[in-house]
């Protein structure tokens, strides 16, 4: 199988930031003139994740609270204690979600529906640069 790659090199705010990848994606499966296969979109990292969702401030707000919520900010976590560290509820945030999607490439269109974005959300508790692999296998 012919296999294509590129790269996203992002800065995010941390905290939660979430950030469309749709284009730039599109632009390196345009790139790789595949017409059909699969396209990997995977971040580098234990606290960020890749999803897809309806790209607008309410959904972006929304899916943050309900984070927040299920996995606070603050408890006893053992990876902070051990480590001296803070960012427990990223590391178990990202690790929900999941690091990668996987979207079927039709006639060299993404399958996405009209209201389904790629976003990568980074719930890091300080910004970070991200490196965002992107994988066409056709
Ligand atoms: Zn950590």
């Amino acid at each position: 199988l012919p296999i294509y790659s590129g790269e996203l090199r992002l800065k995010t705010a941390g905290d939660g930031d979430t950030i469309d990848l749709t284009e730039g994606v599109q632009r390196i499966v345009r790139s790789s003139e595949a017409q059909h296969g699969t396209v990997s979109v995977f971040v580098e990292g234990s606290t960020a994740a890749i999803t897809t969702m309806e790209f607008e401030s309410g959904g972006v707000a929304d899916l943050r609270a309900t984070l927040d919520h299920l996995v606070p900010v603050t408890g006893d976590y053992a990876h902070n204690r051990l480590n001296h560290d803070t960012n427990s509820h990223a590391h178990i945030r990202a690790a929900i979600v999941g690091p990668s999607e996987a979207i079927p490439l039709k006639d060299g269109t993404l399958r996405l529906g009209i209201w389904q974005q790629i976003v990568l959300v980074d719930f890091d508790d300080s910004p970070r640069e991200r490196t965002v692999v992107v994988t066409v296998t056709s």
